[in-house]
């Protein structure tokens, strides 16, 4: 297969962290909490892409409450692998949030640098609530004070992909959550 150069190891060679199906069950458990929490409501999710694409698609289908969809883009220059700290909007949301419910949807919560930033750039919309969703925590690596309000897993300071999450934008497809091996990362 064209990817299996050591940059880009098979995923399948790489060690599991959370299956498809551990994602699924917490997934449904989150939506479940949303829909209490968000009851007789409706809610705007907004997607950060791309990397938050598959579990917002997931997690909208695991909430009752009605809820429609938006997606910010974001760059952050370095690396791949890393956030250097510097965040640009490159893609606005589509629709007003004033007076919404909305909740953020992130794949990492890692420095926090992101989601701040988005956080502040949504308030200045004046919604009526806003929360964080996001798939995986790593708390040891924040720079800012940011926490979600739903976080599907905690994860230590590994490096990850799978399950919408990338390195060099391939793995995205990958359906389990996987430990992308240091030695492939290139320090
Ligand atoms: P930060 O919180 O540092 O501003 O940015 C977090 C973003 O960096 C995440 O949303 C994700 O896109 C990316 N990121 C952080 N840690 C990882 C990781 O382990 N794997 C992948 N694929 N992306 C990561
Ligand atoms: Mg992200
Ligand atoms: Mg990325």
């Amino acid at each position: 297969m064209a990817n299996s150069s050591p940059a880009f190891p098979h995923a399948s060679k790489m060690e599991v962290l959370f299956s498809k199906s551990r994602i699924a069950e917490r997934v449904r458990e989150i939506g479940a909490q949303i829909s209490a929490d968000y009851a007789g409501t409706s809610i705007v999710l907004i997607g950060v892409l791309k990397g938050a694409a598959i579990f917002l698609s997931d997690l909208a289908r695991a909430i009752e409450v009605d809820n429609t969809f938006d997606f910010v883009a974001v760059s952050s220059y370095g690396r791949a692998k890393v956030s250097s700290g510097a965040v640009k909007l490159i893609k606005d949301i589509d629709n007003s949030i004033e007076g919404k419910h909305v909740i953020l949807v992130e794949d990492i919560l890692d420095t926090g640098l992101t989601l701040s930033y988005l956080r502040g750039m949504m308030l200045q919309h004046k919604p009526a609530s806003l929360k964080i969703a996001t798939c995986l925590d790593k708390p040891e690596r924040r720079l800012v004070p940011i926490e979600a309000d739903y976080v599907g897993f905690q994860i230590p300071n590994r490096f990850v992909v799978g399950y919408g999450m990338d390195y060099a934008e391939h793995y995205r497809n990958v359906e389990d959550i996987r430990l992308f091996p240091e030695e492939a990362v290139g320090h």
